[in-house]
């Protein structure tokens, strides 16, 4: 059987290479080429044994999703469309800034949880993306970004942007956000091995503080996730109560509020950071009151944390609005006022609806199961 080696973290790729009788170290060689020299063709692999590169040809493939669009906005945000089978898409969007590059990855086709204003939840779910499909995304904006680069002369450059970090940024990706579609907890094996890939130092090498995982709050996932591989986490909160959050965010019904908030400072215990992300998208008329904010400043008293207000990005047919600047900015000085770090989404790359958590590919629903079915089938 041939297997694809973008689906292998180093413990696995070893098993790999020492099952067909080969030396343990050349994992990291083999990692090297793969994730760092972004090479997918075996006899390029120049330190390795002319045998090995024979037998890597007829056992295994590097093999990654096809880009069917790759589109830039205004602002330098650029959106790829990944096909991977049966009709289904995924989107993976890159986010240019100072000082960073910021990819934003998917983790699901589609998504079972429902939440009522994502465009994801509304498609339904199709199937758990592959690690070579999570870890695919990283593989193919790296090399785009670096071509692309590399194709503008660079007197152009230069004069476009004078920074060297911006260059840097601009050329690789240095920071992971998985906001991209699909709840990533609930995939939870094949993204700790995707997770692991992204941190290897003989692959992307990147610290756990620059990888993100978005979660709407699988409290044993959670708990998992911080023994297994602690990253930086955010957490989709989106309601200051239960009743408002069961609507809005249903798995909620299942992991209640005052539950996840001592999930959250579980979590803190491995953490690479000291604070938790709390996600908030701001709805008009919704979440978005003062006292909707002074409930929250209550709520979270006991958990060190920041918190993103994300202004929803509406999609056809969702029956939210989103919520004005000043409703926005009253609310982020309120938290602000009562100590809690806080920032505003920008809203980025709006010209090709590319904006994270708002990324919708094409989703055919395999389950057809209602969202509280999905929800008791998690
Ligand atoms: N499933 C995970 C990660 C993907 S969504 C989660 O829910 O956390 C990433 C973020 O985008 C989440 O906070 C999600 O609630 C938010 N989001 C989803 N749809 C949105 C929309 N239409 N507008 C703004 N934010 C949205
Ligand atoms: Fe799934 Fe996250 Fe969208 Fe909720 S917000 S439906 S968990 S992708």
């Amino acid at each position: 059987m041939t297997v694809n080696l973008l689906d292998y973290d180093r413990e696995g790729l070893i098993d790999f290479l020492v099952e067909m009788g080969e030396k343990p170290f050349r994992a990291k060689q083999i990692l090297k080429w793969i994730h760092q020299s972004n090479q997918s063709d075996f006899n390029q692999m120049s330190d390795l044994a002319k045998n090995l590169r024979t037998k890597l040809s007829e056992s295994s493939v590097i093999a990654m999703p096809q880009v069917t669009r790759d589109h830039t906005a205004a602002d330098g945000t650029r959106k790829w469309l990944l096909s991977v089978g049966s009709g289904n898409g995924i989107e993976s969007v890159f986010i240019p800034e100072a000082n960073r590059g910021t990819l934003c990855v998917s983790s699901q086709v589609g998504c079972a949880l429902a939440c009522a204003f994502c465009a994801t939840g509304k498609q339904g779910f199709n199937r758990n993306l592959s690690v070579a499909e999570i870890v695919g995304q990283l593989w193919l904006a790296n090399k785009m970004l670096v071509e692309d680069f590399d194709r503008q002369p660079l007197a152009k450059m230069q004069a476009d942007i004078a920074d060297p970090q911006i260059m840097y940024s601009v050329r690789r990706v240095t920071n992971i956000v998985m906001m991209g579609m699909g709840e990533p907890l609930a995939n939870f094996e094949n993204v700790v091995t995707a997770l692991n890939v992204m941190l290897d130092d003989h692959a992307y090498g990147l610290s756990r503080r620059r990888v993100t995982v978005s979660t709407s709050g699988l409290i044993p996932a959670m708990d998992r996730l911080r023994k297994r591989c602690p990253v930086a986490l955010a957490v989709s909160l989106h309601a200051p109560n239960d009743p408002l959050r069961d609507y809005l965010v249903p798995i909620n019904q299942k992991y209640p509020i005052k539950d996840l908030l001592a999930a959250c400072q579980r979590y803190l215990q491995d953490a690479p950071r000291d604070f938790i992300t709390f996600e908030y998208v701001m709805l008009d008329g919704i979440n978005d009151s003062a006292s909707h904010a002074r409930e929250l400043i209550k709520l979270v008293r006991d958990v060190p944390c920041k918190f993103n207000l994300i202004p929803f990005n509406a999609f056809p047919n969702s029956e939210f609005r989103r919520s004005s600047s000043e409703s926005i900015r009253v609310f982020r000085d309120m938290l602000m006022q009562a100590g809690l770090m806080t920032t505003v989404r920008k809203t980025r790359g709006d010209d090709i609806a590319a904006a994270c958590g708002q990324l919708a590919g094409r989703v055919y629903d395999k389950t057809r199961r209602t969202a509280k079915e999905n929800i008791e089938a998690i």
